[in-house]
């Protein structure tokens, strides 16, 4: 289980893929699948072997040259090579590392176990890898969901084996759990940035006045004093925030709180009448949605990317192409039932059911060689 080498697995704020790296692990290991983790040194997940070349985070060193950090990536991929073949008693390697995941381990050689690459981000990027990808018929690739997929290169989705949704501890016995006590306030959990759409959201919360509360980080920032104290950035969203998103922040009708961890983070939005998805990307796996829904909050938003897949309109939120429309679904998702969510959390998007679901890919790909 390659997560590579940016954060510890669990991450200790945010980190998306080592997050579902360390829901998915625990599970598959219920399920008698030995795992050795290759990530830093301070990963704490419990795992059969841990393989890792740096004893520390590598994410703060992203924010030096090129030319310093050039050579993170391959050590990494170099010691997880290295390990594969002194084991020697690795069936697959399940790949997290964006673009040099892909790219190293599609070199390995015949007597090496084959590979899955799970593509976590939006397929547009990187056209000139995934638009000619080669795996030699010994490196497959899946996607956080099939609109991700479906919009992928023609080279890359000839290597899919499928999709898994994303998944949620907060999903176990969601079904079991009381449904929350509501408040009036609406969230948009996520990065503050273009795709995520937080400038609509602020925008409808004043013309057609509902409460929005915004939490993450803005790049690097993840508080409004730490933002405050930078005068020039060239992060782009740094810019987006204070030209598009900042003037509609009048700490009344539109909150930014930064980055809000659990238990606070599951807090908030338990209490929300709706999560908001202004989106204008399409987001590729949602991570949010799924973690809102096990905390019994219906999802609102446009139908873009994997919302349509894992919100059901009417019954665990309201999905539309149109943005004017939203004011008025969050309005009517204080009508829903958050039981409704919580249930279809508990039956799709559980640890439990992304792991069932990887077995079989991981089944597909070593039937493939
Ligand atoms: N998140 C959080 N606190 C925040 C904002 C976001 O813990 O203030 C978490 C969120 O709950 C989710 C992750 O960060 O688990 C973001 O993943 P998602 O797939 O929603 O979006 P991405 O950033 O990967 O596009």
């Amino acid at each position: 289980m390659n997560a590579g080498p940016w954060l510890p697995v669990p991450p200790d704020g945010y980190g998306g893929i080592e997050n579902i790296v360390a829901t998915l692990v625990p599970p598959l290991r219920e399920l008698g699948v030995e795992v050795v983790l290759a990530s830093v040194g301070s990963s704490t997940l419990d795992v059969d072997e841990l393989v890792s070349v740096f004893p520390s985070p590598q994410f703060p060193q992203l924010q030096r040259p090129y030319n310093q950090v050039n050579g993170v990536v391959p050590a990494h991929q170099h010691a997880v090579v290295r390990a594969v073949r002194e084991r020697g008693d690795i069936d697959l390697v399940h790949d997290h590392v964006e673009a040099a995941g892909l790219s190293t381990l599609a070199a390995l050689g015949r007597d090496d176990p084959p590979v899955l690459h799970t593509l976590h981000w939006d397929l547009h990027k990187h056209p000139e890898l995934y638009g000619t990808f080669e795996g030699g018929g010994r490196v497959w690739v899946n996607g956080v969901s099939a609109n991700q997929l479906s919009r992928a290169p023609e080279a890359l989705r000839a290597h899919a084996v499928g999709h898994v949704h994303l998944a949620t501890p907060l999903a176990d016995g969601a079904d079991r759990r009381r449904p929350p006590d509501k408040g009036d306030h609406v969230v948009i959990l996520g990065r503050i940035t273009p795709g995520k759409g937080q400038d609509l959201g602020a925008r409808l919360a004043h013309e057609h006045g509902f409460d929005l509360i915004l939490a993450g980080p803005v790049g690097p920032y993840h508080s409004p004093s730490d933002l405050a104290a930078v005068s020039t950035s060239d992060n782009p969203d740094v810019a987006y925030f204070r030209e598009k998103v900042e003037p509609y922040v009048d700490g009344r009708r539109v909150r930014w709180l930064g980055t809000v961890r659990p238990p606070a983070r599951d807090d908030l939005v338990a209490g929300a009448r709706a999560v908001l998805a202004p989106l204008r990307w399409a987001e590729p796996g949602g991570t949010f949605v799924v973690e809102a829904l096990a905390l019994g909050t219906p999802v609102v938003g446009l139908s873009m990317g994997c919302l349509p897949e894992l919100v059901d309109h009417g019954r665990t939120g309201f999905l539309t192409a149109h943005e004017d429309e939203l004011p008025d679904l969050v309005e009517a998702a204080a009508k829903l039932d958050p039981a409704e969510a919580m249930r279809e959390a508990a039956r799709r998007f559980t640890p439990a059911v992304m792991a069932a679901r990887y077995v079989e890919l991981y089944r597909a790909v070593l039937a493939s060689v």
